[in-house]
This record gives structure tokens, C-alpha cells and sequence, in this order.
């Protein structure tokens, strides 16, 4: 079996932005940041196998969330598999989340479903009715029969609009739930099957300032194996989260992993987290656009102003292209000048527009092929680039 301890080490600096690269070790092998993990948060991509997911360069994933896994199929399934890696048959490093992002998302749309209190949250699943209840220990023990080698503590999401009191109210409880948390991994640090696991913390406080720094603080002090930054804004507002790292880099821990939730709407995303110092990042966007026909399509090339790299649009500004669109019938080009990706490589444009056109269930798995692709392009270009610029 497998004793690899995680461990992360900080190996390039920047010389002239935050950016960074750091070497993870995990108990499924090791990864090097700048990494974007694909999201198979109900333990499945959009219509790609993990085959596919490695041939894009996806270093580790985000698999199988704790909430979506409780309700379908439930843990017995899990375990009886042996755990999500054996489950879904992927080999390399994953991470979970809590299910505190989910819960989130529950009690925006069903705030009837969804009762928080300081124990934790009982939610009535929108559709079965059954009742789950969670817990910060019993999202942890939850993380251990799943099994991934990053898992997160159980936090409460803070929605963008709320008044200062209210966002203190979420940061301290998430305060108390990670030091639950940490107390429930502390019992049993390997996951059901022996495997090491790291404990991510998650820094909350909104939009404010003062309270983003006395959360980055608390996470610090409670000495996580890494450190995560959360929150409705993370990701979906890119002005607001580049601002809110912008706060923190300063005192975050250098040696640690830092990982933005939910960032990568579009490929230039990640060059602006990076740029600010973050190491690691999830989104379900880049599938969910395959899936509806949003294809990135553009290159990296030098942002002067900032001494770093962008991702241009070579077709349009948005950097996407529309593949329905009619101008894409006879269009023999591959979707993306520069990518090496396997539709790419094989597929034109012409060849997609018919496949989305006539809803082909082939379409979706290409489509995710190209998008994971251009991410981790993304990550790879960046990563070369801190190397030969190294502080
Ligand atoms: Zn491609």
C-alpha cells in the first residue's frame, strides 16, 4: 500500500508577479502547480473517461463531493469499491470538497430544505425528500470513505451580499467547524483504506477586508496542510477575488498550497489568480461550455503591462467560440490554432458543428476533451514560464 505523506515544497518564484510553482506529494502520486482540477463532482466528468482526463494533462481532480456522493449512491457504494480513486477509476491525485459549497447552493434555491444551525446543517434533498444531515465530523468521516488525498474542512459559504455582521457570524462558525473538523481528522488522519490525507482550511469573510485577514489568520494558525479561499465571490467575480488575494497574498505561508474555489469561468482567470499567487483551482465551467457549445479559442501571449501571459480571443474578445453558428458548417480548422488536444488534432470545426447540431452524445466528450485541454495548456505555458523567470 501506498505510505506516501503529503507534503508540498515551493521549487519557483516569479521574479516579477506572485506567481508561483510548488511540488505536491500525495499518496496517489505527485503533482506541480500551477494545476486546474477538472470537476467529476458526481464521481463522472461531462462524457469524459479519466483516460481523457489524463490525455488533457490533468494532473489531480477534483472527484466524487462529499454532498452528491451521500445522496447518490451513498457510501456504501463507495466503500464497497474501495474507495472513489478504485470507484471511478482514476489513478492520480484528488481532491474532495466538503459538501459546504453545495449546502450553499441548497439553501439559496430551497432555503425550506436547508437548516443551519451550530451543529451543523439538515437538508431535505429537493427531490427524494430523504433528510441528510452534516456535519463537520460527519463530512469528514464521509471524506474518509471516499478517500481522496486532499479533503476540506466543512465550512459555511458566505454569500456576496451580506452586512458585515452577518459574513463575522459565518467566519467565526467556520472558524469552530474547521477546529471540528481538524479534531475528527486528528482521530484518524488516513483515509478507510489507509491512504494519507491532507486538511485543507477554508478562509472566509465575504467581501471585507478586516474580516478575509483575521480569517487568513485563524487558518494560518491552526497550521492546515493547506489553505483555501471560499466564498460566493471566489471565482464568480474575478475583479472581487483578484482584490481579496491581493489582501491576503501578503501573509499566506509560502511552503503552502493555495487554492481559489471555483475559479476558471475562462482560461484568462487562471492567469490572473496565478499571477496573485494561487496554486490551485476548480470549476465546472469549462465542461458546462463544451456541453452547451462554448469552446475556447484563443492564444497566450505576453501581457506586457503585468510582466506576465494572457489568453487573447484570435476569433472575438469573449475567446469562445459558438459552435452551432452556421459560419462553422464548411470551417475545416481545427477549434484552436495552438492546442495539441486530441479533438483538436483530429476533429474540425465543421465535424463539432455537426455533431452539437444533431445532438450526438460524441459531441460532449470532445468538446469537454478541448476546453479541459485549453486549461491546462494554461497551466502548462505558465508553470514553463515562472521556471525561466525565477526570482
Ligand atoms: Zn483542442
Amino acid at each position: 500500500m501506498n505510505q506516501n505523506k503529503y507534503a508540498s515544497k515551493l521549487i519557483a518564484r516569479h521574479k516579477n508577479t506572485k506567481a508561483r510553482v510548488v511540488e505536491v506529494t500525495t499518496a496517489h502520486g505527485n503533482f506541480i502547480t500551477p494545476c486546474f482540477m477538472p470537476v467529476a463532482t458526481r464521481a463522472v466528468f461531462n462524457n469524459m473517461g479519466p483516460e481523457d482526463a489524463a490525455d488533457t494533462n490533468s494532473q489531480i481532480i477534483l472527484g466524487g463531493n462529499t454532498y452528491h456522493m451521500l445522496v447518490s449512491p451513498g457510501m456504501e457504494v463507495i466503500q464497497h469499491a474501495g474507495g472513489m480513486h478504485k470507484f471511478m477509476n482514476w489513478s492520480g491525485p484528488m481532491l474532495t470538497d466538503s459538501g459546504g459549497f453545495q449546502v450553499f447552493s441548497l439553501a439559496r434555491t430551497n432555503p425550506k430544505n436547508c437548516k443551519i444551525d451550530e451543529t451543523g446543517v439538515k437538508i431535505t434533498h429537493p427531490e427524494t425528500k430523504n433528510i441528510i444531515m452534516m456535519t463537520p465530523e460527519s463530512s469528514i468521516i464521509t471524506q474518509k470513505t471516499i478517500g481522496a488525498d486532499i479533503i476540506m474542512a466543512f465550512d459555511q459559504c458566505t454569500p456576496d451580499d451580506l452586512s458585515v455582521d452577518e459574513a463575522v457570524q459565518i467566519m467565526h462558525r467556520t472558524h469552530r467547524w474547521l477546529v471540528r473538523s481538524m479534531e475528527q481528522h486528528a482521530k484518524q488522519p488516513q483515509s478507510d483504506y489507509g491512504y494519507d490525507q491532507a486538511l485543507f482550511g477554508i478562509i472566509q469573510g465575504g467581501v471585507y477586508q478586516d474580516l478575509r485577514l483575521e480569517s487568513a489568520e485563524f487558518i494560518i494558525q491552526q497550521n492546515t496542510d493547506g489553505i483555501a479561499i471560499g466564498g460566493e465571490s471566489i471565482g464568480f467575480d474575478m475583479e472581487k477575488t483578484k482584490l481579496i488575494m491581493q489582501w491576503l497574498e501578503p501573509i499566506l505561508p509560502a511552503e503552502k498550497v493555495r487554492y481559489t474555489m471555483g475559479v476558471g469561468l475562462n482560461p484568462q482567470d487562471l492567469f490572473d489568480v496565478v499571477r496573485m499567487g494561487v496554486d490551485i483551482f476548480d470549476c465546472v465551467a469549462p465542461t458546462r461550455n463544451a456541453r452547451h457549445g462554448a469552446l475556447y479559442c484563443g492564444k497566450i501571449e505576453a501581457d506586457v503591462e503585468n510582466n506576465w501571459l494572457k489568453f487573447t480571443g484570435t476569433e472575438n474578445a469573449e475567446a469562445r467560440i459558438l459552435i452551432k453558428k452556421s459560419i462553422y458548417k464548411l470551417d475545416d480548422n481545427p477549434i484552436m490554432a495552438d492546442c495539441k488536444c486530441y479533438t483538436c488534432q483530429n476533429y474540425s470545426r465543421s465535424y463539432l458543428h455537426f455533431l452539437f447540431k444533431s445532438n450526438q452524445v460524441a459531441y460532449t466528450r470532445l468538446a469537454c476533451i478541448h476546453n479541459v485541454a485549453v486549461m491546462q495548456l494554461a497551466c502548462d505555458t505558465m508553470r514553463e514560464f515562472i521556471i525561466n523567470q525565477q526570482a
